[in-house]
């Protein structure tokens, strides 16, 4: 490798768009993931409620590269940065020098503090979080079967979703449509339609990020499809045998986090400012202060529109940061000026609720049912990488839409945390 060298740390969507933009003479892209492969998170609950597979939301981040010289792929889990000698560090001792430096490694879920509570709920950021999540649902319907007391039974039939924004609500709708329909003929002992599927949200309405009505419209359609939603007060405690909102314990063996993020540690690498949640506080142009070699990116940094509002965590935003550095380091490597400072177009918020229900809110237009549905469709299936991946994703949601069948109800891995149901 030669010439100018630009290290990516994070193949997520900022990450992914950066390297795919940037072809520049003289100019060698590596990219380092702590994991071989991109993720489509926003459908990663689907691989959680047994709709789609893994292999169809993910791809090897070498394979996207195949055709491209310029960029070469490492395996690898950055923990720090020393930013004097411009090295990256790898946790199995390697060192990675950088001339530039993107930091694109995104975020997790939080527990606000209560971390202990991450092995009674977990969250879904990772294909390992999902094939987890996964692995509860459908044992607990299997282990519901074996079981005699009706207590139990119960609480082994309450699935518990914290969180309304658009994971939780998507969860909730699925596992609605999985208790009402899919699995109802499958089952000898339980009755799976009378399954308690309870939404829990701190703040007043669902899906907040969206306009009042179609939080609404969205409460209403999950309150017709079976889910309890219990907005306005929080979870207080969380263990193996059920959640506790206030004073009230609701015995639930399968719970969900669908609250909180914390970005990861990217700003503590580079000594940047962060906020509240860990956010590396970025230049108008994504460079961290006083070090115009290294841009923050994603979910990673935090960026403000231009009404001093901050960019949301979502993958559009990620993607337009992305394609901006390509175009600052392109100026800069044929000593142009810099472009502008960074622009957000935030372009709309979309969330399903049920299997042909959505809702899009596009600022001054706003969607909700069957054609919102088909458009978050769409959409989704645009952006999947690749025709084979579409076709798959296009034909499992064919075939749960048309037959109410799922084709990835798998239950895979061990058992491994004592309150798995
Ligand atoms: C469940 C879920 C649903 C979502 N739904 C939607 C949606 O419907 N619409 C939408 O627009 N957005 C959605 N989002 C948000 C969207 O996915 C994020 O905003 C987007 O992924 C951010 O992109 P990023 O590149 O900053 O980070 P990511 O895409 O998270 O990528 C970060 C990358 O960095 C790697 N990495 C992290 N730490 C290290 C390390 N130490 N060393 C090496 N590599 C590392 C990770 O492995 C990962 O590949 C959803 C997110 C989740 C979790």
């Amino acid at each position: 490798m030669a010439g100018h060298r630009v290290v990516i740390v994070g193949g997520g969507f900022a990450g992914l768009q950066l390297a795919k933009d940037l072809k520049c003479p003289d100019t060698s892209i590596t990219i380092i993931d702590r994991r071989n492969h991109h993720l489509f998170q926003p459908l990663l609950y689907q691989v959680a409620t047994t709709v789609l597979a893994t292999s169809e939301i993910a791809w090897p981040i070498r394979a996207v590269f195949r055709s491209r010289k310029d960029v070469s792929t490492l395996l690898g889990e950055v923990i720090g940065v020393d930013t004097a000698a411009r090295l990256v560090s790898l946790k199995d001792g390697h060192s990675i020098p950088y001339d530039t430096l993107v930091l694109a490694t995104g975020a997790r879920h939080a527990y606000f503090g209560r971390d202990d509570w991450e092995p009674f709920a977990p969250g879904l950021k990772a294909l390992e979080d999902a094939t987890t999540i996964r692995r509860r649902l459908l044992l607990a319907f299997e282990k519901a079967e074996l079981e005699s007391n009706p207590d139990i039974r119960r609480a082994m039939l309450t699935f518990s979703i914290i969180g309304a924004g658009p994971t939780g609500v998507e969860m909730a709708g699925i596992i609605a449509e999985l208790t009402h329909r899919t699995l109802v003929e499958e089952f000898r002992s339980i009755d799976t339609t009378r399954a308690r599927i309870l939404l829990v949200e701190a703040g007043p309405r669902v899906l907040p990020a969206f306009h009042e009505t179609l939080s609404h419209y969205a409460e209403q359609s999950l309150a017709a499809m079976g889910v309890e939603v219990r907005t306005g007060r929080p979870v207080t405690n969380c263990n193996e045998h059920g959640i506790s909102i206030g004073d009230e314990f609701v015995p639930s063996h399968t719970v969900i986090w669908a609250a909180g993020v914390q970005a990861s540690k990217a700003s503590v690498w580079v000594g940047a400012e962060k906020d509240r949640v860990g956010r590396a506080i970025v230049q108008p142009d994504l460079t961290v202060m006083d070090h115009p070699e290294i841009f923050v990116i994603g979910d990673a940094a935090l960026v403000k529109t231009g009404e001093g509002t901050p960019v949301p965590g979502i993958a559009p935003a990620a993607k337009q940061q992305g394609k901006y550095v390509a175009k600052v380091i392109k100026a800069r490597a044929n000593q142009r000026p810099a472009p502008p400072p960074f622009k957000y177009k935030h372009l709309g918020n979309l969330a399903t609720i049920g299997p042909s229900s959505a809702v899009i809110d596009f600022g001054k237009l706003r969607l909700k049912g069957t054609l919102a549905w088909w458009i978050w469709g769409f959409a989704h299936i645009y952006f999947l990488i690749g025709t084979r991946s579409r076709m798959a994703v296009a034909l499992s949601w064919l075939w749960a839409f048309t037959a109410g069948h799922h084709s990835a109800r798998l239950i895979t891995q061990k058992e491994t945390l004592k309150n798995e149901v």
